[in-house]
């Protein structure tokens, strides 16, 4: 991608065990000696998305880039854009992601405990996505 929008690189391609489409992380800051968060920079491309997941300690999105969802399971989808701030309560299952044509892209910032910083659950199947745009 190519976007003169974009703040930082764009990192590196993440796993598709986690992921839908191509979405990649850029660390800004790394988990330090204290362990209770860590930083990144998240890329989607137009239509990559997160699985289903959960933060045991929560998370923050601060989007910088772009357009598209947050949903938290159960409840209707939030379209997000730049210069949106997303709270993520903990134990909370939701979804991020890219609209199905534009990219997007988000700090990530996320509380890290003895649980790990997320639990990974289901990909968000094509049907529940395209439900959303
Ligand atoms: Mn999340």
């Amino acid at each position: 991608m190519n976007d003169q929008n974009q703040i930082f690189p764009i990192g590196e391609k993440l796993p598709a065990d986690y992921f839908t489409g191509a979405a990649s992380l850029y660390t800004l800051v790394p988990k330090d000696e204290t362990g209770t968060f860590t930083a990144g920079s998240v890329t989607f491309e137009p239509g990559a998305r997160t699985n289903w997941h959960t933060h045991p300690l929560g998370q923050i999105l601060l989007v910088i880039n772009g357009n598209g969802f947050y949903q938290e399971k159960g409840k209707s989808a939030r379209a997000i854009a730049k210069g949106d701030v997303v709270i993520i309560p903990s134990h909370i299952e939701h979804w991020h992601g890219a609209a199905k044509d534009t990219a997007m892209t988000h700090i990530a910032i996320t509380n890290i405990g003895e649980q790990g910083p997320a639990d990974w659950l289901a990909p968000v199947s094509d049907a529940d996505y395209l439900s959303v745009q």
